[in-house]
């Protein structure tokens, strides 16, 4: 292994912030599952998958909806819900500026209505460009609405995740949309209808402790990042090393966390059988 491959792989590596994870609008891209450089256009043709290892870069929100979405069929609902600065935390107003100027998007989840295949659902993906993808109250408020709405209108529902967790800024306002979400989203099971939950890269910290992981059937992306802790913080805690493939999709699977790991290409047509497998009170 040459030097300035591992250079290149510590640099990759030490990307702290989840959007330097992402497909940069520069010609050049990177890849951190095989460290080759690839004009960014071949990555995005490819569903902004490495055409040469597969690996899965993050996508924001609303390209990820139309990936999954019958063309033009998505209706935002509650798009006016955004965060407010609760307890004054520094510098939050500012990153709240930044994030919505980056992505376009008002809050990290965007939710609405649409059809996969056809097939009608209710529908919410998180932005992990957004400070994380984090889930603070407006966050949590928009996955609940979209849940009880859901309920109401007999839907089923999708929520395609990518968080580093709770958000810390808004402490714990922030925490208590775990609770919230995941009574939503038991209601809305009660009343019998499917919800899939679909993990991407990286599902961590609350969203995993509350509605990401409570899904009827629960797909994960290859390679995605799955867990509560990061693996350095439980290495620390117990003292022991971790086992080759910690908190991957694939180790999910393995240990019974995820029904299936579905390559984003097949990720549509997954969705649509379900929803085509679970639909209610057409014929028999
Ligand atoms: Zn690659």
């Amino acid at each position: 292994m040459s030097n300035a491959f591992t250079r290149r792989r510590d640099r990759l590596m030490a990307m702290k912030e989840l959007r330097d994870r992402y497909v940069p609008y520069d010609q050049g891209v990177t890849c951190p599952g095989c460290y080759r450089s690839m004009a960014r256009a071949e990555v995005a043709k490819n569903l902004y998958v490495c055409p040469l290892c597969g690996h899965h870069f993050p996508i924001g929100a609303r390209r990820r909806l139309r990936m999954l979405l019958d063309r033009d069929s998505f209706d935002e609902l509650n798009g006016g819900c955004v965060s407010a600065d609760p307890l004054a935390f520094p510098e939050y107003r500012e990153k709240l500026v930044k994030a919505r100027e980056r992505t376009g998007l008002g809050e990290a989840a965007l939710t609405g209505t649409g059809r996969i295949g056809g097939y009608a659902c209710a529908v919410g993906a998180l932005d992990g460009r957004f400070l994380m993808g984090s889930m603070g109250a407006a966050v949590g408020e928009k996955i609940t609405r979209l849940a009880e709405y859901a309920t109401a209108h007999a839907l089923p529902l999708i929520l395609i995740s990518a968080s580093g967790g709770a958000r810390m800024q808004e402490g714990i306002l922030s925490l208590m949309q775990m609770a919230k979400t995941a009574a939503a989203i038991g209601r809305h099971g009660e009343a019998g209808l499917l919800y899939v939950s679909v993990l991407t890269d990286p599902t961590t910290g609350g969203v995993t402790a509350s509605f990401a992981s409570l899904g009827d059937v629960t797909l994960a992306e290859p390679g995605a990042l799955i867990g509560f802790a990061g693996p350095r913080v439980i290495q620390q805690t117990i003292g022991q090393t971790l086992p080759e493939g910690f908190q991957s999709a694939e180790f999910q699977l393995e240990h019974g966390f995820v029904d299936a790991v579905v390559p984003r290409s097949a990720l549509r047509d997954t969705l649509a059988q379900l929803l085509m497998l679970h639909r209610k009170g057409e014929g028999t």
